[in-house]
């Protein structure tokens, strides 16, 4: 029953190391040597008994006596452990030192003080005070080993040993901060075994006689401030038990001793010898480093200080199980690293991110929570803003990668839409826009981790930028293009007109030519102001855009009009209202010459007028002042000077503008026609010629 209670016990992991046990003694490991050295393979014992990850899952026990009293013997039979006793054949000396065993079928650490009896042999009590520091220190609970004979003895060995005992543990919680632990002042219990007990005197007499005496140890000690009213129950549970002789009564000697034993590995036993609160709470993994470090402290003679030591402790083992899982969690990071350095983005990035930072906290928490909470707390901190740290750079580059890709796609699509026949500008690009920022917005909350301080506003922003100035950079070109259209029309619109008004020549001939570009022009304008909306132009764009406008188009119907008074094309015109003048009569019927007709005063009328004509080719001057367009100079109009200076304009100057030739062309121009018209006036003299020949 006791086997399979211990075995169940067990964590499920250790059940089969249990019965494994079960089937030999633990080998022992020399902890501390006889030239007084701490062991460096505690961690591979502890590993070979399957109590390294056993947590606070175990229990630690030691003992202390006289030399020779049995107590190897005691531990051997109790826990099956696999102690050195001295030979009846050589009485001599076992090695010194201090022994480690685990116990058979129990998750029980057992320690074994071999040592010199300084008392009794005369030598110096030296290791006896290290290793009654160093067993309170650790043990949960110290066996104190004795023969009947020796109670009572107040000035004893053992009673000296005791002394030291209570010396030491004062010393230990000297500063009286105690440990900081849910069950208050942390005990360690006192288990007096008394051996060879005849059965003469009772054990309630006995432990009358050792409480007496443990009280007159402890009212003679030097107390330290504070702790002057301190009594022995304040720091330890006390409790006896005797044994039969050995050698004289085996077979009872053994049924105690079984008894016993179930009160040290059945848990649920009602005297149950490891309660709670006599735990150090140091961590199966932490005993190499927490043990070994109290050793050196003993040995240099330093002020021990228990809770420091935890506290020292946890910082150690907290930083080995933080750049453990660390190293475990940079091995797993490091896959994304050069995909999001190409610029790749990852879909699942956020999510594998936050499943390998908690996974590493996992593993840190499993191990790291059972030490110093403030340590523990700390130490987790500091873990996760380093684990933060490693994945920042990938959170920034996958942000910054899709944001190249968002801005990419929403460029692209505004493109596309805005090669289709019909859309709104503003409607593309708003739509467009919120479609980009919606789709970042999404895919950096899913690359969002909890418990950090990233935050993806800057990168939201520098997005909104570049998408508001590639936004600018198409509406500029569609602002060109519509203004190349408008103009297109309007050069359509005015061409037949100015055709048509050049063509017959008056004194209003300007008049229709400006009326019919006056009407143009407000059309492109309105066209204009109509589309300007859906670019959300504003009031100034619109201003800048339009005077744009009204010059080019002036500078269309300039240029419609040098096409007009081209030299061949003006040729045309003006020969043909001399035609018209010359050849045919008032009522438009051609003339046939006869020698009584005054062709030389037809002539001269004809040619004159023609000629009175050149000049107002020369100029736009309409009647109707009014009909001219208010179209400023550079010189009047500052905005229009700065578009100059910066070389996207030409100067423009509107009364220059008005002259279309001047006095040179005018001379050229009327020579031209005199020629031609003399060419008429030979052609009408020779027809009457032959006519009279005929
Ligand atoms: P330790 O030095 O205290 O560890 O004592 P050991 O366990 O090495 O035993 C010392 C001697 O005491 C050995 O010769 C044992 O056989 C003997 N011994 C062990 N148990 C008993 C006991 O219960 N009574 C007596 N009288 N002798 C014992
Ligand atoms: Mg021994």
């Amino acid at each position: 029953a006791s086997h399979a209670a211990s075995s169940a016990l067990s964590s499920s992991s250790s059940a089969a190391a249990a019965a494994a046990a079960a089937a030999a003694p633990a080998s022992r490991l020399h902890l501390i040597s006889d030239e007084q050295q701490f062991t460096p393979s505690l961690a591979e014992s502890l590993q070979q008994w399957h109590l390294l990850d056993a947590g606070f899952a175990y229990n630690l026990c030691a003992v202390l006596g006289s030399q020779s009293t049995g107590k190897s013997t005691l531990l051997n039979r109790l826990f099956g452990t696999s102690f050195d006793v001295m030979d009846e054949r050589v009485r001599g000396q076992t090695t010194k030192g201090i022994w480690l065993c685990r116990a058979l079928s129990s998750p029980l650490l057992v320690m074994d003080v071999e040592g010199t009896d300084g008392r009794e042999r005369g030598e110096d009590q030296d290791f006896e005070r290290k290793s009654a520091l160093f067993s309170m220190a650790s043990a949960e609970v110290l066996i104190v080993n004795l023969w009947e004979h020796q109670v009572g003895l107040y000035q004893g060995a053992n009673m000296g040993l005791l002394k030291t005992v209570f010396e030491v543990n004062l010393a230990l919680f000297q500063s009286g901060k105690g440990r900081s632990s849910s069950t208050g002042r942390d005990k360690t219990l006192l288990f007096f075994v008394i051996r060879d007990h005849v059965g003469a005197t009772p054990l309630s007499n006995l432990r009358e006689t050792l409480l007496a005496d443990l009280a007159r140890i402890w009212d003679g000690l030097n107390k330290p401030e504070g702790q002057e009213a301190s009594r022995i129950t304040d720091f330890f549970d006390l409790s006896f038990t005797t044994l039969p002789h050995k050698l004289l009564q085996p077979d009872e000697f053994e049924r105690q001793v079984a008894q016993l034993r179930e009160r040290f590995v059945e848990r649920d036993h009602a005297d149950f010898v490891f309660k709670k609160e006599y735990h150090k709470r140091i961590p199966a993994d932490g005993l190499p480093m927490y043990l070994e470090t109290i050793w050196e402290q003993v040995m240099t003679n330093k002020d021990l200080d228990l809770p420091t030591q935890q506290e020292l402790l946890a910082q150690f083992r907290c930083d080995e199980i933080a750049s453990a899982a660390f190293a475990v969690f940079t091995t797993g990071a490091k896959v994304f690293k050069k995909p999001i350095e190409a610029g790749q983005v990852l879909e699942t990035l956020g999510a594998e991110m936050g499943a390998l930072r908690s996974e590493a906290l996992a593993a840190f928490d499993k191990a790291a929570s059972r030490y110093h909470a403030e340590v523990y707390r700390r130490k987790r901190s500091e873990l996760l803003e380093k684990l933060n740290a490693t994945l920042s750079p990938l959170f920034m580059g996958q942000l910054k990668n899709t944001h190249k890709l968002v801005l990419a796609s929403f460029r692209s699509a505004v493109l596309e839409r805005l090669r289709g026949d019909t859309y709104d500008f503003a409607d593309v690009v708003s739509s467009e826009r919120q479609r980009a920022l919606a789709r970042f917005e999404a895919a950096a909350q899913a690359v969002q981790l909890a418990e950090t301080d990233w935050s993806v506003e800057e990168e939201t922003q520098q997005l909104a930028t570049a998408i508001d100035a590639i936004a600018d950079q198409c509406r500029a070109e569609e602002t060109k293009k519509m203004l190349a259209l408008i103009e297109r029309a309007l050069k359509k619109a005015i061409a037949e007109p100015t055709e048509m008004a050049l063509a017959s020549p008056g004194t209003e001939m300007w008049d229709g030519v400006l009326e019919a570009f006056g009407k143009a022009l407000a059309q492109a304008e309105a066209t204009y102001l109509r589309k300007a909306k859906s670019f959300n132009a504003t009031e100034e764009e619109s201003v800048l855009a339009l005077a744009a406008l009204r010059r080019r188009a002036w500078r269309a119907l300039r240029a419609k009009l040098d096409e007009q008074t081209a030299d061949s094309f003006l040729a045309a015109k003006l020969r043909s209202v001399f035609e018209d003048r010359f050849r045919y009569d008032e009522a438009g019927t051609p003339r046939v010459w006869s020698p009584t007709d005054d062709i030389d005063g037809l002539y001269r009328a004809a040619r004159d007028e023609t000629l009175a004509l050149v000049p107002l080719y020369a100029r736009i001057e309409p009647t109707n002042a009014s009909l001219l367009p208010s179209i400023p100079s550079t010189a009047d109009d500052p905005s229009h000077a700065a578009l100059v200076e910066r070389g996207e304009e030409e100067e423009f100057d509107f009364d220059a503008s008005l002259l279309l030739f001047g006095e040179a062309r005018k001379a050229d121009v009327a020579a031209r026609l005199r020629k031609e018209a003399d060419a008429y006036y030979v052609e009408a003299k020779r027809s009457t010629v032959s006519s009279i020949a005929q």
